[in-house]
């Protein structure tokens, strides 16, 4: 097989990379780096932030290179507001690191930052997502970036000449004329601990920090020795850059604008702190579809957790791994996640074949594996569709599920559910959580008598060739055969003829007429996962008045 690295992007990326790293800091760990604020519930759509560069440093691995991928928890910031759904109270913390915020009430978590860290952290372990956490709590307040604390404010003036490069033009004169001095560095209060500070003097000599805080405390600080406040933002992550050795960090597209932090970032890492900017693709916005109300976790919004209960992990990487990070996509949390489903078993049998495309075979093999190893998988993949289907009209009760899952297909052995799992977990927690109840499936109770008897001779013909062939038809591919083969039969049409027009017509009439006996609607799950499903007694019941 052929590897097309020019339509591959994380191979590209890797590539680029190490060649990078090669004449950055020859010799030394390779450093993929990420950024997430547990500000809140981490979207899901954040997820690209972290997985653009696993993927990269996942390859880089595999390659046999040393290679780091850092996580910054941007948990020192600031409080910025009270999510919907919490206690307007906590509006008193606003301004505190968010370390420093108690965590939502019934948490079992010690503060804001680790409550909404740990479903994230659950995630990229699910994920196979391998990175090194790093806290921005502890690095400020441990004092690790004491040099590069002091060399920022050291060297304010110059930050402050970079970003009036693109500081707008057109204010006010008065507006200017009230521009405090620029100072890149915030104190927390010691007091309040909040961030409503003012910086009213520094002595560069002695490194003596006088702030005033809103709260109406007054102090003089040794920023030399200070760890209670952090580099404003623009500042602080071309810092992280330098100090980390960053040569790979995606952003989001929001940072593309000119006076943007990674614009800004890349002058001031290169003029302040002697460093470079990474290698640092945009990526584009990562959509949802069809998330029910009911299950977005609290807060509103989806998060990768989410996203796992309805798919496997693999299915989950394949999406971000098969487009390069500049394409937008949507994970779907409707009925699209079916079709994913499908897309995926497809290019899982072209790869059983040999006949995968080799850019589609990478996105598999990353999808599937790292390089610490495969991820786990479901022994007997069956169709995601089948297996929402069944829990849809079994209500997931295992042991007619078992019954069912092999019946679809009698040569394929099924020992016991846990085959069929973890896929067929995630499907009834789909069918269950994101399906709105009037598109679920109601099997009927009793025979719709009054319809059958309104039959004509044809029909009422159509539904004993129907009931007469399901033992002998009772698989999935049989019961397949049986009713697009009923149309045939009654039309004297051998059974491997090619569907014609009228055929098709016919065929659509009958199974809308099974789907009203059976489930009093004119869709439904496929009919052979229907009858299936519902079982062969229960199915001549139901045809027969
Ligand atoms: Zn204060």
């Amino acid at each position: 097989m052929q590897v097309q690295t020019e339509t591959d992007w994380v191979s590209r990326f890797a590539d680029d990379v190490i060649a990078e790293a090669e004449r950055r800091a020859p010799g030394k760990p390779i450093v993929c780096a990420s950024g997430l604020s547990p500000s809140g519930p981490v979207h899901l759509g954040n997820l690209r932030e972290v997985m653009t560069p696993h993927l990269v440093a996942d390859e880089i691995r595999r390659r046999g290179h040393d290679v780091v991928h850092l996580l910054s928890w941007d948990d020192f910031d600031r409080f910025r507001k009270v999510p919907v759904g919490v206690d307007p109270a906590w509006a008193e913390h606003i301004g505190k690191p968010l370390t420093s915020v108690p965590a939502p009430e019934g948490s079992e978590y010690p503060n804001w930052a680790e409550h909404f860290k740990a479903p994230m952290v659950k995630a990229l372990a699910e994920l196979g997502i391998e990175y090194r956490g790093v806290s921005q709590t502890e690095m400020y307040t441990s004092g690790a970036y004491r040099d590069q604390v002091l060399l920022a404010v050291r060297e304010r003036a110059a930050i402050d000449a970079v970003l009036d490069r693109y500081r707008t033009k057109d204010k006010p004169a008065t507006e200017q004329d009230d521009e405090e001095q620029y100072f890149p560095y915030k104190p927390y209060c010691s007091v309040c601990d909040r961030d409503m500070t003012t910086v009213t003097s520094y002595d560069d000599e002695t490194t003596e920090l006088s702030y005033t805080c809103v709260c109406g405390h007054a102090e003089t600080v040794l920023l030399s020795e200070h760890t209670r406040g952090k580099l404003v933002w623009k500042v602080d992550w071309p810092m992280r850059w330098a100090y980390e050795g960053v040569v790979f960090e995606p952003s989001g597209v929001d940072h593309t604008s000119p006076g943007s932090s990674f614009v800004v970032g890349g002058q001031i890492v290169r003029e302040v702190f002697g460093g470079k900017q990474p290698i640092g693709p945009m990526y584009a916005f990562v959509g949802i579809s069809g998330m029910a109300k009911m299950s977005s976790s609290k807060g509103g919004v989806p998060t990768p957790g989410d996203a796992l209960e309805i798919m496997e992990a693999p299915l989950v990487r394949w999406l971000y791994a098969r487009r390069k990070p500049n394409q937008s996509f949507k994970v779907a949390f409707d009925q699209e996640v079916q079709r994913t489903y499908d897309e995926w078993d497809a290019l899982e049998r072209k790869l059983a074949d040999g006949t995968a495309v080799a850019v589609d075979a990478l996105a598999h093999d990353r999808a599937v594996r790292t390089a610490a190893g495969p991820l786990p998988s479901t022994p007997i993949p069956i169709a995601y569709r089948t297996l929402a289907s069944i829990v849809d009209i079994t209500t997931g009760d295992p042991e007619q599920t078992l019954r069912i899952v092999r019946d679809l297909d009698p040569e394929r052995q099924v020992a016991s559910l846990d085959e069929v799992r973890p896929r067929l977990d995630r499907a009834a927690h789909w069918i269950t959580n994101q399906v709105p109840l009037d598109q679920r499936t109601r099997v009927r109770e009793h025979a719709d008598v009054e319809l059958i008897q309104s039959l004509d001779e044809q029909q009422r013909e159509s539904l004993r060739l129907l009931t007469q062939g399901l033992d002998t038809h009772w698989s999935l591919d049989g019961l397949t055969d049986l009713v697009y083969g009923v149309p045939k039969d009654q039309a004297g049409l051998p059974r491997d003829t090619k569907p014609t027009p009228e055929l098709k017509v016919a065929q659509r009439t009958f199974f809308a007429l099974l789907y009203r006996l059976l489930v009093g609607v004119e869709t439904g799950p496929r009919l052979p996962t229907l009858l299936l499903a519902v079982g062969a007694d229960r199915v001549r019941k139901l045809l027969s008045d």
